[in-house]
């Protein structure tokens, strides 16, 4: 008799989590109204730089993503005049769980939890669909951060930045592709080697030649030069939205 209690009342939370987790789903990807991004800055490496970097910080700064969210959304036909809103938070004293690269499932699982407990905890109180933890690194003294992450389940993003100036078009480029990550949409570059993949990574698949391409798409983050060589995008204005990448994060029938 209990045992079939519990496991009804288990079958019940999950059923929850999995409801909870498709209503988020339509709720990001309906386009209907705008989408809040909330922006949580932490100091990854606790130095002051760093944390004179983050004082500085506004809002202006990711004018950039708002932008290049609307005019993409617009080329695919959303008619929705703001489709996301960024609003930057202050900044957090804790950093997010970290998950090691070579994490197997059973620690992926276990740190997937820890990880939305932490959202949930340092930032549940404040409006946002999507929350975007982002890490600021002294570039002085960081040559490369770790893979930053995107997660529709759970909607939030681990996005390692630069803290300073000449850093922040490309941290933009950074934080727009794990965002589309939170809404949906799939890597669309080769893993091993990060070459965009053809056609769905390039920009102008269609061009002729068709190297080298001028832009890039968000989910490959790279401008194909040659069919081996490939460079990163330098900011969103080198950057687009592919159809691939559109049909997954609801902007066009799939
Ligand atoms: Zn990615």
């Amino acid at each position: 008799m209990w045992r079939i209690v519990r496991i009804a009342v288990l079958l019940t939370i999950l059923a929850f989590v999995a409801l909870g987790a498709l209503v988020d789903r339509w709720r990001t990807t309906d386009w209907d109204n705008t989408l809040w991004i909330g922006v949580f800055p932490v100091n990854a490496d606790g130095r002051d730089t760093t944390g004179e970097y983050l004082a500085r910080l506004d809002a202006a700064q990711f004018r950039d993503v708002e932008a290049f969210f609307a005019a993409q959304a617009h080329a695919h036909g959303v008619a929705l005049d703001r489709p996301v809103h960024v609003e930057l938070y202050p900044a957090l004293d804790e950093a997010p769980p970290r998950l090691a690269p070579d994490a197997g499932l059973p620690s992926r699982v276990w740190w997937s939890l820890r990880a939305r407990y932490f959202s949930w905890r340092v930032a549940g109180d404040r409006l946002a669909h999507v929350r975007l933890y982002v890490l600021y690194h002294d570039p002085d003294h960081t040559q490369a951060v770790p893979h930053s992450l995107g997660l529709q389940k759970g909607l939030f993003g681990i996005v390692h930045a630069y803290a300073e100036e000449p850093y922040e078009a490309t941290n933009s480029v950074v934080v727009v592709h794990e965002l589309m990550h939170t809404l949906g949409a799939t890597d669309k570059y080769d893993p091993a080697t990060l070459l965009p993949s053809f056609p769905g990574g390039y920009a102008e698949p269609e061009a002729e030649p068709r190297y080298p391409q001028r832009l890039a798409e968000v989910m490959a983050g790279r401008v194909a030069l040659s069919p081996g060589q490939a460079r990163m995008a330098e900011s969103l204005d080198e950057v687009v939205v592919g159809p691939a990448t559109a049909a997954e994060i609801g902007w066009v029938a799939q």
